[in-house]
């Protein structure tokens, strides 16, 4: 068991500062935003044309007033995934909840039991328990342009299909997988809403936007093929004082590197406290 402490929520039962931070997700491959339905299915294989020799694709992205979109949930879960497993690996415990977990499976030996309500873990703490939401909110991520602008070119060549393993194969009864996915370069918008934030947490985030940088942060469908990476690029933050309800800072341009420096060295602290 680690010593590491992390700083709990400050006030957690009272509103301090809010936090809004807002970024961009730059696809740096292509993207399935996930499995559409079939309305999307529909609509984005009358934009890419009747060239082929199949039914509606299999995936397409998810769309939403026209542009493509990846759930806050989503966005969310990969967030938590991500830091979950770097505090793991850094000995500073976390728990699995339960949801996560079969009937009558146990968590593994580096992970502790779903945490009781009055004794979150950091991740708990920040991204909230089945039964209370956490003090992070994400907003979709929706892609700048409109669907017709971001679909791969309309020559069919350029449309993947994936071939299934046999296993899958057999499933399906056909050999591949016809996927539409948006095109690597294209640019989605989202922000995250806080509370209190820790400078802890603001670093945790600014850590998962660096590993980003290095194509380790992949959202949607298809990941296990490639798919997904994006490059994450906070953009602006600010800070409101909660009561009365006012803008206390705005951190753009240098200010703002200052702050995801310092922020990301105090999460720093916290997963090298963890080590040994
Ligand atoms: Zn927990």
């Amino acid at each position: 068991m680690s010593t590491s402490q992390f700083k709990p929520m400050e006030g957690f039962h009272k509103l301090e500062t809010l936090w809004r931070i807002e970024y961009e997700a730059t696809a740096v491959e292509p993207l399935i935003t996930k499995a559409g339905d079939e309305e999307s299915q529909e609509y984005v294989d009358s934009i890419i044309g009747k060239s082929l020799q199949k039914d509606l694709p299999d995936f397409v992205p998810i769309l939403l007033d026209n542009k493509a979109v990846v759930t806050g949930n989503a966005v969310k879960g990969v967030f938590r995934h991500v830091v979950s497993a770097q505090l793991t690996a850094a000995n500073v415990r976390v728990c699995v909840q339960n949801v996560k977990l079969g009937e009558g499976e146990s968590p593994p030996a580096d992970r502790k039991d779903q945490c009781s309500p009055d004794d979150p873990c950091f991740v708990c703490t920040w991204f909230g328990t089945a039964s209370r939401q956490g003090a992070l909110y994400f907003s979709f991520l929706e892609s700048v342009e409109t669907v017709e602008n971001i679909l791969p070119s309309t020559d069919s060549s350029a449309i993947p299909m994936l071939a299934l393993s046999d296993k899958n194969m057999a499933a399906a009864k056909r050999a591949f997988l016809y996927v539409i996915p948006v095109r690597k370069g294209t640019k989605f918008t989202g922000w995250i809403t806080g509370e209190n934030l820790s400078d802890e947490i603001l670093g945790a985030i600014a850590e998962v936007v660096e590993m980003s940088r290095h194509g380790f942060i992949k959202f949607g469908g298809l990941k296990t093929r490639g798919y997904g990476a994006v490059k994450l690029e906070v953009k602006k933050i600010e800070k409101y004082k909660a009561a009365p309800f006012k803008l206390e800072k705005e951190y753009l341009g240098d200010e703002l590197g200052e702050l995801l420096t310092s922020s990301r060295e105090s999460y720093r602290k916290l997963i090298t406290a963890g080590e040994g």
